[in-house]
């Protein structure tokens, strides 16, 4: 595991410039390859099942520098980490979850989890399993929202806290009504149910402005910040962030 680390993108709540988190980012350093992004060596994992305990590695290292960083002084922040459908089928999720969080100290409600809506389509029982691990205090939320099962019934059972708005609807959110009718229509459709909405991959002013005018609170993107190293994301804290 030496050869993977974590690099954490800051999530601003646009509206007063503050960082109300960050999402753990896992990254291979390959000896000859170099870097190699998630993309490319994350479905091969899920298939040879290597995938679970990457995946344990990255909940374990997510928050136990969630819990050294609050232990320096910094703001406590929510970490956010990406899980794989695999994990969430695994019989002890739960009580990994539970021990990761026993063991690293950290504050549940100081992490999140990141599912895609394929997994509610996918998983039998990925609703209830979820349900746990809410009522442990840690927060779920629904990466990549708006390309996956389109199904919105199963989405008024779910124990969820927030809603990302995949990119694909924010790059073109200023120039193309469709993209920006269905974000207000997300916004509607999150505040009926109680959830939060985040849009994803925010790169210009003009998204972020439209996303402004459409009451959309909380984003995530290259505008505000890349993805950081442990030490980027120290000086960003401490310059205070975006803005
Ligand atoms: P994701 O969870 O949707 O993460 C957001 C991705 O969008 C990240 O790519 C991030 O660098 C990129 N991004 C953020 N803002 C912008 C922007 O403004 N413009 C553009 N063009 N891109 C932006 P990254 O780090 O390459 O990760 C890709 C995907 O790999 C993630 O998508 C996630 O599905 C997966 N992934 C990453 N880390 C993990 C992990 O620890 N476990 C699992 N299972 N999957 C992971
Ligand atoms: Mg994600
Ligand atoms: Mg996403």
């Amino acid at each position: 595991m030496e050869q993977f680390y974590l690099d954490f993108q800051p999530k601003l709540d646009f509206v007063n410039g503050k960082v109300i988190g960050m999402e753990a980012l896992i990254r291979w350093r390959h000896p000859d390859l170099g870097i190699i992004p998630p993309l490319q060596f994350i479905p091969l994992a899920e298939e040879s099942g290597l995938i679970l305990r990457i995946g344990e590695w990255v909940l374990q290292k997510a928050c136990q520098q969630n819990k050294e960083w609050l232990d320096e002084g910094f703001p406590p922040l929510r970490v956010s980490v990406n899980l794989s459908t695999k994990q969430l089928v695994e019989p002890n999720f739960v009580s990994k979850v539970k021990a990761i969080l026993e063991e690293t100290q950290l504050d549940p409600n100081l992490l999140e989890l990141e599912v895609t809506e394929s997994v509610f389509a996918d998983v039998e029982d990925a609703a209830n399993t979820l349900e746990e691990i809410r009522e442990l205090g840690v927060h779920i939320s629904i990466d990549d929202f708006g390309t996956g099962y389109s199904s919105l019934n199963y989405i008024k059972h779910l124990p969820v806290d927030m809603l990302k708005i995949d990119a694909s609807f924010i790059r073109d959110i200023h120039e193309n009504e469709e993209s920006k009718a269905i974000v207000k229509a997300v916004l509607t459709l999150a505040d009926t149910l109680g959830m939060k909405v985040l849009a994803e991959g925010i790169e210009r002013k003009e998204q972020l402005k439209v996303l402004n005018e459409d009451g959309c609170k909380f984003g995530q993107g290259f505008l505000f910040s890349r993805p950081l190293s442990k030490d980027d994301f120290e000086r960003f804290i401490k310059e205070g962030g975006y803005g």
